[in-house]
């Protein structure tokens, strides 16, 4: 005849162990799984956020140009970490290297702005330039410039085009 008090205490044991001590236990597998699932949607998120968040900026401010050219997938957002800058970032591919870059850049006297950024490749092949465009009117400017040119800057006399390579910029698609 076994003893009651330890059958009823196999039985507590039996149940709650596996369900409640590895969630207790920081150094546990299912801990530190639940751990990179957190971390991993928290970049995802921030990619999701970042692409939003330039689709709807080329929607609204350039509506008759990049916004009919560019959906919502064309946006491959980013995580920046360069010199501790966290906020997210998105690029759009274009053609051969040129790229749309956009972010949200955070000041306490303006709060969040958009800064819509073309990136272009030099005719000496060595080197991008980055292009900040102001709205539809200095975009229309500056693609009627590169068209003559063929999708690339000409090489500035005086300067070293290699300087300016943007980090955000990839280097293939
Ligand atoms: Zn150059």
């Amino acid at each position: 005849m076994p003893d009651p008090r330890h059958t009823k205490e196999r039985l507590v044991t039996d149940i709650l162990e596996p369900a409640v001590v590895p969630v207790l236990d920081d150094a546990s597998p299912l801990a530190r799984l639940f751990a990179m699932v957190g971390d991993a949607y928290t970049e995802a998120e921030q990619r999701d956020d970042a692409e939003v968040a330039a689709a709807h900026h080329v929607y609204n401010a350039y509506g008759a140009t990049l916004g009919l050219v560019l959906g919502g997938e064309d946006w491959a957002g980013q995580i920046s970490v360069k010199d501790n800058r966290l906020e997210a970032s998105a690029v759009a591919w274009l053609e051969g290297g040129l790229w749309l870059h956009h972010a949200l850049a955070i000041s306490e006297d303006d709060g969040a702005r958009d800064v819509l950024t073309l990136i272009a490749p030099c005719a000496c092949g060595s080197g991008y330039f980055d292009i900040q465009l102001e709205n539809e009117e200095d975009l229309l400017e500056i693609l009627t410039g590169l068209r003559r040119t063929g999708g690339r800057v000409p090489h500035p006399y005086d300067d070293d085009c290699g300087s300016v390579l943007d980090p955000h910029a990839p280097t293939q698609k």
